[in-house]
Formats: structure tokens, C-alpha cells, sequence
């Protein structure tokens, strides 16, 4: 006799990057499994694909190439939510150097944002005034990151590679060009055809790439110091 199958519910997430709404159920034991063993290896590269993993599973989503990373980060923080629970605890270390005692902390979900870059940074930039001339960037999708070689990240190369494939659209006062539409090569040749000044504003835009944020405030339970933290990133969570 066929056993009975368990009912799952669903729920819909925002997507932050564009506000679309996206249905979802909650991690079932077997994937919960994996992910444990993953966090438990405390390898980054386990726990990035154990994530992506999971995200596909309970996601109603094409593919996750085209999301940015602080997508990933908040679509499995929801999942997290509504599959064991919006509380997390995690281990805190003490600031104070000669302490440096691990402090149990609560997060609840539900209180964490999406970090907004500091100042007025916008994603147009306008490179020339007078002409009106200006790129919009986009932030990096996950395919993109995977794209570049992370030997080259820190290099002028690896910077170059970067802001081409972030190109969203290229105006002046008449027209707009979608980046899609050009060639790499093109694309390549209208950055290296910039100032240092204009370049150092467009490369100001992965500056301060937004992420999971969380803001929390403890009292140190050994040496009674007040410690403020931000945890920045999915990987300050797993702790
Ligand atoms: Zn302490």
C-alpha cells in the first residue's frame, strides 16, 4: 500500500533585486541533511553549492545564473525562515582581544535587510556632462562571478572583465545602448577609451556591493563589554 505523501505548503519571496515575487516551500529533512553536512565541512565552496542546491530545489526559478549574490543570500535566509524557523543562533566573538569569548546570539530573519551602499551611490553613472554621456551598471550575477577567474579578481584585468560583463546600458542625449546588443570587444573598448577620473567612478560602483546585513548590540556574558556587530554577508550567519 502506497504511503501518504506529506502536503507541503508554499510561500512567496521577493526577489530584492527586482521585486518579483517567486513561490517557494520549505527544505524537507533530505535537503536539510545535505546542508548540515555541508556547514559542518566549514568549507566555503561545499556550503556555496549546498545553498545553490537547496535554493534550486524549493525555488520556482529557471536558474540561478542571472541572480545577484545578495539574491542567493536573502532567498536562502527566507527559506531558512520558513523551513525550521525565523530564530537563529549563532556564536559571536568578544572584541576585546584578550577575551574573545563566544557570545550565543539570536537573529531573527525577519529583522534582516539588504545593506544599501554607503553615499550616494547610484548605479547611472554620468562620465561626460557637456554630451550627456553616462553608463548604467548592474551588480554582478552569480554566472558572472563564476566567469571570471577569482586569481584575477584583485588585478587590473580582473576589474576590466568585471565591469564589462555589469554594463546594463550605455547613453548619450539621443540614444541608449543595451549592453546585450554590443560585443564584448566594444564594450571592452568604450571603458579603456575613459579617463582614470571617469574609470575610478565606474569601478566605485563594486565598492560597497550590497549583501545580508544585520545589526545587533551584546553585552560580553564574561568581561561585560559592549560589543556592536554587523554581520555582513551570508557566511557571517553560519557561525
Ligand atoms: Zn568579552
Amino acid at each position: 500500500m502506497a504511503l501518504p505523501k506529506m502536503n507541503v505548503p508554499r510561500y512567496k519571496v521577493k526577489l530584492p533585486s527586482t521585486g518579483a515575487e517567486l513561490n517557494m516551500r520549505p527544505y524537507l529533512v533530505k535537503e536539510e541533511k545535505v546542508l548540515m553536512i555541508a556547514l559542518e565541512s566549514n568549507d566555503p565552496e561545499q556550503i556555496t553549492q549546498a545553498v545553490r542546491n537547496v535554493i534550486t530545489s524549493c525555488y520556482e526559478l529557471d536558474t540561478l545564473e542571472d541572480l545577484t549574490v545578495f539574491d542567493i543570500e536573502m532567498l536562502f535566509l527566507q527559506l531558512r525562515a520558513k523551513s525550521v524557523g525565523e530564530e537563529m543562533n549563532i556564536q559571536i566573538k568578544c572584541k576585546t582581544e584578550e577575551c574573545g569569548t563566544m557570545n550565543p546570539i539570536s537573529v531573527n530573519i525577519d529583522d534582516v535587510s539588504i545593506s544599501k551602499p554607503k553615499g550616494e551611490m547610484s548605479d547611472t553613472i554620468i562620465l561626460d556632462k557637456k554630451q550627456g554621456v553616462g553608463v548604467k551598471m548592474k551588480y554582478p550575477s552569480v554566472d558572472v562571478i563564476g566567469k571570471i577567474d577569482p586569481e584575477k579578481f584583485d588585478s587590473v584585468e580582473g576589474i576590466m572583465d568585471l565591469i564589462v560583463e555589469c554594463i546594463d546600458t550605455i547613453f548619450d542625449e539621443d540614444n541608449v545602448f543595451d549592453a546585450k546588443n554590443e560585443t564584448k570587444k566594444d564594450l571592452a573598448e568604450f571603458i579603456e577609451s575613459l579617463s582614470s577620473e571617469q574609470f575610478k567612478r565606474v569601478q566605485a560602483f563594486f565598492q560597497d556591493t550590497p549583501a545580508v546585513s544585520y545589526y545587533t548590540e551584546f553585552t560580553c556574558t564574561k568581561c561585560s563589554t559592549v560589543n556592536e556587530v554587523e554581520l555582513k554577508g551570508l557566511n557571517s550567519f553560519f557561525s
